[in-house]
């Protein structure tokens, strides 16, 4: 439930309230917003009466969170999370555009593109060095060899870097080099990695499963908030549907919905959505129109040799074309495109 505080409350009521939820046996997950300071207790609070706290003082009233995601629901936090990325924001005004390569190759293919993605105006860095193949026989990724190309490529481009973690025993050495954990459609309901996850600050990009629907995807997301991580993004990158012609189905109207349901950002991946070159400026396009807070791309030098999804990876040139494009919707929608500013930190 949530007990939502007096505009006036003093800290010390806010901290004597605190004290009955932990004595009800609930845990604390405090919000303070420009408007108001709610305080979630979460837990098992349907058995617990609201009156235990509607008496007490600085407490204006005590609503039950109706959705089955709790720290995840708009209901608890009305404003939308905005939170800091390496000289930018997400979840504001500012769309974040993530792209590279689906895997890191070499050292000189992630250079070449991280260079070529930041001069077209990309906001971070993404490539896989631990791969969800579907085949044992396929590439299956550079590992700590892919995460040191990563790391020199932030160092000379200034863009942060989003690399996708496949099993809690990854945990420690990503969180060396990682500035995003992505955890992909296949592991979005890996209850374990969502609870180790959630124990980092690391800011973490959540992918849709290939057919979870849009409350399982946010019961994920609330096993990583109920772990202390609040920077969470939702990505929508299509889901399985009848149809054959692409890859998968964007599910375009997750968008808006999650929009309504939740304040975490949310993102879409038009190239695993489409799953073909020839489409995914139009979708990336279409989320922005439809509220989407940013994109995440893929982009290859030379999309005919990649090692994985060479069909849906953006030349820099053409993905150059597709960011201006996305610019000028994002205009329209009273929005910008992030960009990087100051100096960026390297290596932890
Ligand atoms: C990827 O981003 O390369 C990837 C494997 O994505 P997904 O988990 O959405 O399939
Ligand atoms: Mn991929």
């Amino acid at each position: 439930m949530m007990i939502i505080m007096k505009t006036n409350a003093t800290p010390q009521q806010v901290e004597h309230v605190i004290e009955h939820v932990k004595a009800a046996g609930l845990n604390v997950h405090l919000s303070q917003g420009v408007e108001a300071t709610i305080i979630g207790a979460i837990g098992e609070a349907h058995s617990i009466p609201t009156e235990l706290f509607e008496g007490l003082d600085g407490v204006e009233m005590v609503k039950r969170i109706t959705q089955p995601f709790k720290l995840a629901s708009r209901q608890f936090h009305p404003e939308n999370s905005i939170f800091p990325l390496d000289g930018f924001t997400v979840g504001g005004d500012e769309i974040a555009i993530i792209a590279g390569p689906c895997s890191v190759e070499s050292r000189s293919q992630i250079m070449e593109t991280a260079q070529a993605v930041k001069e077209a105006g990309a906001s971070a860095l993404r490539g896989g060095v631990f791969k969800p193949r579907t085949s044992p026989y396929s590439f299956q990724g550079l590992g700590e060899e892919g995460l040191e190309y990563l790391a020199e490529a932030r160092a000379q481009t200034g863009l942060p870097i989003v690399v996708e973690i496949m099993s809690q025993v990854q945990v420690d050495l990503m969180s060396k080099y990682v500035d995003v954990f992505q955890i992909g459609a296949r592991n979005m309901q890996n209850f374990n990695l969502l609870r180790v996850i959630g124990e980092t600050q690391i800011p973490v990009l959540l992918k849709r499963g290939l057919s979870a629907t849009i409350e399982e995807l946010l019961m994920s997301a609330e096993y990583i908030l109920a772990g202390g991580n609040k920077q969470v993004m939702l990505c929508e990158r299509g889901i399985r549907t009848f149809e054959t012609a692409t890859r998968n189905t964007t599910d375009i109207n997750a968008i808006p919905v999650l929009k309504n349901l939740t304040h975490l950002p949310v993102i879409l991946d038009p190239s695993h959505s489409t799953g073909h070159v020839d489409y995914v400026a139009a979708v990336a396009r279409a989320a922005i129109a439809a509220g989407a807070d940013g994109l995440i791309v893929e982009v290859h030098p030379n999309p005919a040799h990649a090692v994985s999804d060479g069909k849906q990876s953006l030349k820099p040139e053409k993905f150059a074309e597709m960011v201006k494009q996305v610019g000028q919707i994002a205009q329209i929608m009273g929005r910008r495109l992030a960009t990087i500013q100051g100096e960026y930190q390297p290596l932890k």
